[in-house]
């Protein structure tokens, strides 16, 4: 049955008879038994990791972690009733292991007297691929922007300076939001060149805001963003304690599932 279907597609691949292979083919020959999918269960909530997900923070200590300036560092930041609170003196922290391509699920808050405004108004992110210290790396934007308004690719659900989100889905400060992202890593040749950029797709509370985009390299402040000089393997993930005067934002719930 099989040879009979590489022929058919061979037949159409030369254009020889299409509408022929067409007329002959019977219903199973294009139904196939192998490879089987893995098995996988779901969390029992909405939001609870499945059985083959990697646990990064589930509410009780940071082993996950170290500290993003100084890897040899633990992660100082706060953890309490199964939260993890920012520490802005203690700086970014992130992943010990590394990642390639993944699903990411995480929860935040705003404090729910959340002062500030514009880009220091509970400031934070979740850098997808940690290219070292301090804010390098490719970020998802975490802010407040229930009512309050900032440069539209740099509000929350935007990949920072390139890709405003499609719609504003933020809840209230003061209520657990939901990422949940689909990270393809960028690959590079061996001379460094880019082979394939990165690419994200990202749901806020739900909510489709970025949609398979592609990036144009690692974030940058200022500047245009670029891959030049930027090769690099597979990256640990990373959290974003902003300078910010605002509260602190919390973390909770934070699990990856590895793609093939
Ligand atoms: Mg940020």
């Amino acid at each position: 049955m099989k040879k009979q279907l590489i022929a058919f597609a061979l037949l159409g691949a030369l254009g020889v008879a299409p509408a022929y292979a067409q007329q002959h083919m019977k219903h199973e020959d294009t139904e196939f038994y192998t490879p089987v999918p893995p098995v996988v269960t779901p969390g029992k909530e909405c939001g609870a990791p499945p059985s083959d997900a990697v646990i990064l923070f589930d509410g009780k200590n940071l082993d996950n972690w170290v500290s993003a300036d100084d890897t040899t560092k633990p992660a100082d930041w706060f953890v309490h009733d199964g939260v993890l609170t920012v520490n802005k003196k203690a700086g970014n922290i992130q992943t010990k292991q590394k990642f390639e391509d993944y699903q990411i699920h995480l929860e935040w808050k705003e404090p729910k007297d959340i002062q500030g405004e514009g880009q220091l108004r509970g400031n934070s992110g979740l850098f997808l691929a940690s290219l070292g210290k301090g804010d390098a790396g490719y970020e998802l934007q975490i802010l407040d922007n229930y009512h309050n308004s900032t440069y539209v690719n740099g509000q929350a659900g935007s990949v920072y300076k390139q890709y405003a989100p499609l719609v504003n889905a933020n809840f209230p400060p003061g209520v657990w939001q939901t990422y949940d992202v689909i990270w393809t890593a960028p690959r590079f040749n061996t001379d460094g060149s880019l082979m394939s950029p990165a690419r994200v797709t990202a749901f806020f509370n739900g909510v489709l805001v970025q949609n398979n985009v592609q990036l144009k390299g690692p974030t940058l402040y200022i500047g245009l963003p670029t891959y030049e000089g930027a090769a690099h393997g597979p990256a640990p993930i990373k959290l974003q304690a902003h300078g910010d005067k605002s509260e602190p934002i919390s973390f909770r719930n934070i699990w990856v599932r590895e793609l093939p």
